[in-house]
């Protein structure tokens, strides 16, 4: 598979903007290249294009080399890449799971591509088959979100197998919720497969969304078509140096991620027994998805009492269904007294 086949022509042709500090090597005794203000330390100059430091502590934790590695400004930035580097406005087309992640299909809509959901089994599960069919000769890519966002399931190795060996484009896996995930990472499969691109965030059991942090894992080719796409400082220094600082807590992280799947269990539990819920959807992520008698009328009550969730109703496959986060043990009280106190 020639990745270079896919990517739009215009930017295999773009020669990317340089700065100066990119072209000099060696140790700079002044830098009087970037008409920075040389005063006003520590924010007054322009931050690290690369971060190739945090790149090789990120892959130390994840078993890949950094150069494997994209920094987005977020996840959101990585998606936005995938249309960027490789769709064709007007032209091309990608594929994605649904229901799924919101960002996949407005990113599409502003890139001007078209965006080809293909729905899932009645029980969430993939129908490789059915994703392959939708695909044509202008598809570049297929989403798949595992675990999928707001339906809660993984998808093993071998569900994805088929896309992976029969499709003849990428295969992107967002892997936002895969630290609360006991499967294996699909990041282990990079070398194999030169197609497949793994997405992995610091907004969820990193718990920094603020700082805006997303990984793009891929073969050296698409990471060197992605980084020469960005803007040239998208990751600013403070973000940078949050991430340093937690890159050293990966421990810490690992232990919450686990406390928050054994608070998920406990939170299913009693979800399962209120009489408005008829089902609790197993979930490898940090939300439950609820399905209720009424979940328009049950997401008003909680508003009203000033508890927010994620009415998923409107969403293929998820009629009358909630996505509830597991929040914490104060929250999650809150929830649940709420919960009984409504009158069906
Ligand atoms: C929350 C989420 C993200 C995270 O996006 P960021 O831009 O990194 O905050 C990515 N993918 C999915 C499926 C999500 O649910």
């Amino acid at each position: 598979m020639d990745i270079n086949k896919l990517v739009r022509p215009n930017i295999l042709a773009l020669k990317p903007y340089s700065c100066a500090r990119d072209e000099f090597k060696g140790s700079a005794r002044a830098f009087l290249d970037a008409n920075e203000n040389a005063f006003m330390h520590p924010y007054n100059r322009y931050p690290d294009p690369l971060n190739m430091d945090v790149k090789e502590l990120i892959a130390g934790i994840n078993g890949c080399r950094g150069s494997q590695i994209f920094l987005g400004v977020g996840s959101d930035e990585c998606i936005d890449m995938v249309y960027r580097v490789f769709c064709r406005p007007g032209v091309d087309n990608v594929v994605a799971i649904d229901p799924t992640y919101g960002m996949y299909s407005v990113c599409a809509a502003i890139n001007d591509v078209e965006y080809r959901p293909v729905p899932l089994n009645a029980d969430f599960s993939l129908d490789a088959d059915r994703v392959l069919a939708a695909t044509d000769s202008n598809t570049k890519a297929i989403w798949v979100c595992s675990p999928n966002n707001p339906t809660g399931n993984a998808f093993a190795y071998e569900e994805l197998r088929a896309l992976l060996e029969r499709f003849d484009g990428l295969v992107i896996v967002d892997e936002a919720y895969g630290d609360f995930n006991d499967g294996e990472s699909m990041i282990s499969r990079l070398d194999a497969l030169p197609g497949l691109i793994v997405l992995r965030t610091f907004s969820k059991a990193w718990g920094n969304a603020a700082i805006r942090l997303g990984m793009a894992f891929a073969s050296e080719t698409v990471i060197d078509l992605f980084n020469k796409v960005k803007y040239p400082y998208n990751i600013n220094a403070l973000t940078r140096s949050q991430a340093m600082d937690m890159l050293g807590r990966a421990d810490e992280v690992a232990a919450l991620a686990a406390e928050i799947v054994k608070v998920r269990g406990d939170l299913a539990t009693r979800l399962a027994a209120l009489p408005t819920v008829r089902r609790v959807y197993p979930s490898q992520a940090n939300f439950l998805l609820v399905k209720v008698d009424d979940a328009d009328a049950l997401y008003s009550y909680l508003s009203g009492r000033g508890i927010v969730v994620r009415n998923r109703t409107n969403v293929n496959l998820c009629d009358d269904c909630l996505r509830v986060t597991v929040g914490t043990p104060e929250e999650n009280d809150l929830l649940i007294s709420a919960l009984n106190d409504y009158e069906r």
